[in-house]
């Protein structure tokens, strides 16, 4: 029983420029608190890789990824929508976050590690079949899911998606696929916007949250709405678009989440997976207070370690 922590320096080349929310410091955040929580000693750390053209082309057209190598600029930054910032080393970076993910989702399927944490950037769930939004570019998460069942021949891939925005990109690319169920919980009404409605899709859950909503409802939001459909779908694998932009402290959405709540999700699936014996992967999403992120975030990781480093952690 081992967790792996998936990390690539590649993303350093995705220059966001002043002022944007999504840049490297968050992943040097996170291993900072990680380190100095003593987290990171139970981890084992694995350098990521990129990806392979195939498997990003489960997910996204082939004109969408040539478009974005068409435009990448050789010097200083374009928009590629009206957040998501583009510089010279942006697609290295993407191709690196799925690469990672695809990599830690074969070695889970290995028997490497019982659960692994990917920490990608740029992040992923925005993503839709041909159009980056919202930070990202490739769906990570979704790229995994098809690979997992494409090529590892999975028949039943659970998607738990918290962050605070829905999950827009994975619900694009993988509604009405029997093979996957789509869990996801978010500030409605809120961005992106283009909400995808449950009752319009036959694998999606939606947990909707208020503005200013607590870990109180969060929690039985997912005990209520995801417990029951997790049970039913019996998954052979979790996939986990781990957000931690519902913290009270994020500035990009308006929940009030807390670290504690982090930790309980963690435990939540940890036990889930546990007791039936289900690999699990999380891949980092949003997150944008820094302190806030690399705290939520080290709960979450001490909960995939289970009891040793849980005990640690709240000592
Ligand atoms: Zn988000």
């Amino acid at each position: 029983m081992s967790t792996g922590y998936y990390a690539f320096h590649q993303h350093f080349g995705h220059d966001t420029g002043e002022d944007h929310p999504e840049h490297a410091c968050r992943i040097l955040a996170l291993e900072q608190i990680l380190k100095k929580s003593g987290v990171w000693d139970h981890l084992t750390i694995h350098e990521g890789q990129a990806a392979h053209l195939p498997d990003i082309l489960r997910a996204h057209s082939k004109a969408y990824v040539d478009e974005l190598h068409l435009i990448q600029p050789e010097q200083g930054h374009i928009m590629v929508d009206e957040d998501t910032t583009m510089s010279s080393g942006s697609l290295e970076a993407a191709l690196y976050s799925v690469g990672t993910t695809t990599q830690a989702l074969d070695d889970l399927l290995k028997n490497v590690h019982h659960n692994a944490f990917a920490a990608t950037r740029p992040p992923g769930h925005h993503a839709e079949r041909s159009k980056s939004m919202g930070f990202c570019f490739f769906n990570n998460t979704a790229v995994a899911a098809l690979r997992a069942a494409d090529v590892h021949h999975l028949q039943r891939i659970a998607i738990l998606d918290f962050d605070a925005h829905q999950g827009n990109g994975t619900i694009d690319i993988l509604q009405n696929d029997q093979r996957f169920l789509l869990l996801s919980s978010f500030q409605h009404p809120f961005y992106p916007y283009t909400h995808f409605e449950q009752n319009k899709y036959t694998n999606l859950v939606n947990v909707h949250l208020s503005q200013g909503a607590t870990g109180t409802e969060f929690r039985q939001g997912i005990e209520e709405h995801w417990a029951p459909a997790l049970k039913r779908f019996a998954p052979e694998l979790i996939l986990v678009s781990a957000g931690f932009d519902a913290h009270k402290d994020d500035p990009m959405a308006e929940l009030n989440l807390e670290e504690q709540d982090f930790a309980w999700i963690g435990q939540w699936i940890a036990r889930y997976c546990q007791s039936r014996n289900i690999p699990w992967l999380a891949i980092l999403e949003g997150g944008y207070d820094l302190n806030a992120l690399a705290r939520s975030a080290t709960l979450f990781i001490a909960a995939m370690l289970e009891k040793q480093a849980i005990q640690q952690t709240s000592a």
